[in-house]
């Protein structure tokens, strides 16, 4: 692995807004926010995407995030809702290769939101989409993650 800012941040070396670390994660504020108060919360140890994660850091990550979406609520941060987000993969949008998870305060009409491709709006059948319960069931074995 080469130089990662998210382990520069979490080992304290490269400069961030923490709000709250211990030996598992870190989170700091995103140095280019959605709203004021985004959050992301990452685990110390690297893992570049989902796959390479020590699951008990993501059962952690999760718990750190729950614990902050309370804290962004109950905060002076403009905050009617909270918008969980994980890029996982350059497809999905992942532009930092060392796993976080984006803690966006919401409120309505901030401008942020999702665009849908085309065809969104026809749903599938029922039989389509029991085909791909299907493929994905039969992929879950193989697919635990490994770190
Ligand atoms: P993603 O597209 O999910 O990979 O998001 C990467 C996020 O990291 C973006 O929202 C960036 O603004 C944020 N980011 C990149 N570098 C830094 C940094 N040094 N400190 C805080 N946030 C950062
Ligand atoms: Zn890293």
């Amino acid at each position: 692995m080469g130089h990662c800012i998210f382990c520069e941040i979490a080992a304290g070396r490269a400069p961030a807004s923490i709000v709250a670390r211990d030996d598992r994660v870190c989170a700091f504020l995103d140095i280019q926010p959605v709203n004021p108060g985004h959050l992301l919360v990452v685990p110390v140890r690297h893992a570049a995407s989902l796959a390479d994660l020590n699951p008990e850091d993501g059962a952690h990550l999760f718990r750190v995030a729950q614990k902050l979406t309370a804290a962004v609520r109950h905060s002076a941060v403009r905050c009617e809702g909270v918008t969980l987000l994980l890029a996982d993969g350059k497809a999905a949008g992942q532009e930092v290769f060392h796993v976080h998870l984006h803690v966006i305060p919401r409120f309505s009409e901030d401008g942020f939101g999702f665009r849908f491709g085309t065809g969104y709006s026809e749903l599938p059948s029922r039989e389509d989409l029991d085909r791909v319960a299907a493929s994905i069931r039969a992929a879950i074995e193989d697919a635990r993650p490994s770190a």
